[in-house]
């Protein structure tokens, strides 16, 4: 159950009003920035964390602030995607400097920990967030997350942020987050950073995912 509440019929009514709402628009999301709805991120729920994992835990996530509304609305122009594709709630939880892609009552959801933005920056957090829309794009939903679907992930990212006119160095302005050492979700920092390169690198071929990713990953 990913919107519990524990009874709270407020908070019930509203985290299902912000989660069937048809539109995005950022009106919406401002007003509904005061209350939020709580979310159990537990180690069944299909959550890609980034940029390690917090499971078995129940936060308090609220519409994302309106910067992070139009991050996620300018990587959807960058990489092309229309109104369907970037069907997408942006929400902000402490959630231990974290992001992560989940699928809240059937609906797509980014969910971004605020805390990340004075260490990465208004790049570095646009970034994140593609790179949460990657998992989105790529369908990883169904599937256990893997390092293969991080670098996937992290090469949407370099995509987005060269098409959106942004430089290598600050599409690789998140990386600073990185762990040096891998984990059994995440790669290594430097396979990361060199996912993030070749997306930048080859926007195109960033969008086809579980291509690219077969030869490179496993070794
Ligand atoms: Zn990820």
């Amino acid at each position: 159950m990913f919107c519990s509440l524990g009874g709270l019929q407020t908070l019930k009514i509203l985290c299902l009003s912000i989660l069937t709402a048809a539109s995005l628009t950022v009106p919406n999301v401002v007003a509904a920035q005061e209350e939020g709805s709580v979310v159990d991120l537990s180690e069944n729920s299909p959550a890609l964390h980034f940029p390690i994992g917090r499971s078995g835990k129940q936060v308090h996530v609220v519409p994302a602030f309106e910067d992070y509304a139009y991050m996620l609305e300018d990587v959807c122009d960058a990489m092309g995607l229309d109104f369907d594709n970037c069907k997408i709630y942006p929400m902000n939880a402490e959630i231990g400097g974290n992001a992560i892609a989940t699928i809240l009552d059937g609906n797509k959801v980014i969910i971004y920990d605020r805390t990340l933005s004075p260490l990465v920056g208004y790049t570095g957090a646009m970034a994140i967030i593609a790179h949460e829309l990657g998992h989105h794009f790529c369908n990883h939903m169904d599937a256990s997350s893997s390092p293969t679907q991080e670098l996937e992930a992290d090469r949407f990212a370099g995509a987005a942020l060269r098409n959106a006119k942004f430089s290598l160095e600050d599409a690789l302005s998140m990386a600073i987050v990185f762990d040096e050492r891998p984990s059994r979700v995440h790669p290594e920092k430097s396979k990361r950073i060199e996912a993030i390169k070749s997306g930048w690198e080859d926007p195109e071929q960033a969008k086809n995912c579980g291509l690219k990713n077969k030869i490179k990953v496993g070794t």
